[in-house]
């Protein structure tokens, strides 16, 4: 795939997670999606597949494109907006917000690990280095969370 036409599709994940905030199924959904938000210059299925199951690729996604794109250990494939919300009393919010599965869902994104979260979701640890009770992330997922903690921080301090 030229470069041109990759930077268009990591553009167009971005975009698509966006607007699905979170999302979670079949690698061909995604592919599906991302080629629908290309429109008539999309690369055909099979190459898009190729390029999004890279590793490499998703790096990029997750540092240039606030975008998360993985497969768990059921072999599900989750593309999640890493992007967190500018207005303040936004963050508050959703810092307040309680999952209705706090042991197993992760507080960004929502998605729930159900038996597999000892292994896929990490806890969140305070200033002293404690655990958070009933905060588990994704790796991925504590970027944009540490970054709304932060942005109330700056709020409460200003
Ligand atoms: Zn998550």
């Amino acid at each position: 795939m030229e470069l041109a036409i990759q930077l268009k599709v990591l553009a167009h994940c971005q975009y698509v997670a966006r607007h699905y905030s979170a999302f979670k199924g079949s690698i061909e959904s995604i592919v599906s999606f991302i080629a629908y938000s290309i429109g008539a210059e999309s690369p055909d299925p099979d190459q898009l597949s190729v390029f999004l199951r890279r590793p490499e690729t998703q790096r990029t996604l997750e540092t240039n494109y606030e975008t998360a794109l993985f497969r768990d250990i059921s072999k599900q494939w989750h593309l999640i907006s890493l992007a967190p919300p500018t207005d303040p009393a936004v963050c508050r919010r959703r810092l307040n917000h309680r999952p209705t599965s706090p042991g197993t869902q992760c507080r960004w994104c929502y998605q729930d690990s159900k038996g597999y979260a000892a292994l896929e979701l990490k806890p969140e640890l305070d200033v002293y280095r404690n655990p958070v009770p009933a905060s588990f992330l994704h790796p991925q997922c504590f970027r944009p969370w540490l970054a709304m903690r932060a942005i109330v921080e700056r709020e409460n301090t200003s």
